[in-house]
């Protein structure tokens, strides 16, 4: 099941880059696990996938321990509270929820050494929804630079979850406004696109992302 649905969605990608003009290979996909067993993980991992992201700390350590001698890379997407940071900072190698130089500051001090830098993404609050996390898009530049000049992180770009939209169209005009946004930036090292998930995969890839979120359309509905 996981197994079909996995070949599913990565034909679905690959007919997305094709259709929108982006490089094939482009995007990838990172397997939104949250509330999915390790078992579950393990039967995505035997299909060949690799990138696994999880929002809560706690559920993923037990998962990560569980599926200890699996080659797997990591990705933290929930909301980070700062005494949380050092535990995250030192259990993955991605985290895309980054919202604030306080936190992007502990996650560099927490870095272990030993550990290659870890990647970040600056979470932006592209629907200016009030409840959601996020940074506004008018402090991203700002932002960018402080996070940038950080050691043991290394600022890959950025993330978003506009609000859910039905209409293609309007899918797309969030992602286009971030990613016109980033690219006027014109920061190099900013490669990468976190967003699209089960419901705007395709509005995601037309407008840029380099990085899919997916948990349902893999994992079943939660
Ligand atoms: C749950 C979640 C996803 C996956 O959403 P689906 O609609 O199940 O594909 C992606 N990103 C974040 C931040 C999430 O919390």
């Amino acid at each position: 099941m996981i197994n079909q649905r996995l070949i599913n969605i990565i034909a679905k990608i690959r007919q997305a880059e094709i259709s929108y003009n982006r490089q094939v290979g482009d995007v990838l996909l990172l397997a939104v696990s949250k509330t999915k067993t390790a078992q579950d993980i393990a039967q995505a991992y035997s299909a060949g996938q690799r990138h696994f992201g999880e929002n809560y700390y706690q559920e993923a350590l037990i998962k990560q321990q569980e599926l200890g001698a699996y080659d797997i890379t990591w990705h933290f997407i929930g909301p980070i509270q700062s005494n949380k940071t050092k535990v995250i900072a030192s259990h993955f190698a991605w985290v895309h929820s980054v919202d604030s130089l306080k936190i992007a500051t502990r996650l560099s001090e927490q870095r272990p050494l030993s550990m290659p830098p870890l990647n970040i993404c600056l979470q932006v609050n592209i629907s200016g929804e009030k409840t959601k996390s996020g940074i506004a898009l008018g402090d991203l530049a700002e932002l960018c630079g402080l996070v940038a000049t950080l050691p043991n992180i290394k600022l890959r770009g950025v993330m978003a979850v506009p609000e859910p939209e039905d209409d293609f169209e309007r899918q797309r005009q969030p992602f286009h406004t971030l990613y016109q946004a980033v690219k006027k930036l014109n920061l190099l090292q900013l490669d990468t696109f976190s967003f699209g998930m089960s419901g705007d995969l395709n509005a995601a890839i037309a407008e840029g992302a380099t990085i899919v979120r997916i948990g349902t359309a893999l994992f079943g509905q939660r």
